[in-house]
């Protein structure tokens, strides 16, 4: 009854691609329809082979997950949301999860969570940066996971995650050593430049294409820490 869709947008910050997951059959739920990509909006409409959606599902408004959305709208009728939806596989329950953005939103399915980018699918980190992103709130995101207790954690990016508990733990300890490094990087560097302290923290070998994600990252930190 759980589809996925891999979207051709590989990348550092999307790993091997946004995942689009449709949940039933008769009557599905396409969660995060991905970017505009023709090849991809027509690998959604091959799998859906006719069927209405019940609603298209976003987790949150960044392009890779949500700009096919209003065009898979109009070619299916479907409505776009960030709430609740009824399929021929079961109810789908939204739970608000902010942090990485205010408006990001899990979806709830049986004893199943799709997390869009509160977690990825690989390493122990995702990004929470400002202005969208706020540490305090995706401290609280995970929290909530920790609460709802689900089987497994589908990611838009990467593999399912079969630990969620054990994740969970993972991601706030990884975060909590970064607040710790930014204080020390901070008392050693006697600065809160977040260009000064991203060197200080990340070294010299830091990808090019993440410096950018590691400084907001650290900025974030910053407002954290006031
Ligand atoms: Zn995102």
């Amino acid at each position: 009854m759980l589809r996925t869709l891999l979207a051709p947008n590989p990348s550092p910050m999307t790993l091997d691609g946004t995942r689009t997951f449709l949940v039933g059959h008769g009557c599905p739920a396409v969660i995060d329809p991905g970017p505009d990509d023709p090849r991809h909006l027509q690998a959604i409409l091959d799998a859906l082979a006719g069927a209405r959606p019940a609603a298209i599902l976003l987790t949150h408004s960044h392009p890779d997950h949500g700009a096919l959305a209003a065009t898979l709208s109009q070619r299916t009728g479907s409505p776009v949301t960030q709430g609740d939806a009824e399929t021929d596989a079961g109810a789908i329950r939204a739970i608000a999860t902010p942090g990485h953005t205010p408006d990001h939103v899990c979806f709830l399915w049986l004893d199943t969570l799709f997390v869009g980018d509160l977690f990825m699918g690989e390493g122990d980190t995702t990004l929470v940066a400002p202005p969208e992103g706020d540490l305090r709130a995706y401290l609280g995101s995970l929290e909530r996971v920790r609460e709802l207790a689900p089987r497994v954690l589908y990611p838009a990016h990467g593999p399912p995650i079969t630990d969620p508990l054990q994740a969970v733990g993972r991601y706030r300890r990884h975060r909590e050593e970064r607040v710790q490094q930014v204080r020390d990087a901070m008392r050693r560097t006697r600065s809160s430049d977040p260009a000064v302290l991203v060197r200080s923290v990340y070294g010299p070998h830091l990808h090019p294409g993440l410096r950018s994600a590691a400084e907001g990252s650290v900025r974030a930190i910053l407002d954290y820490l006031r």
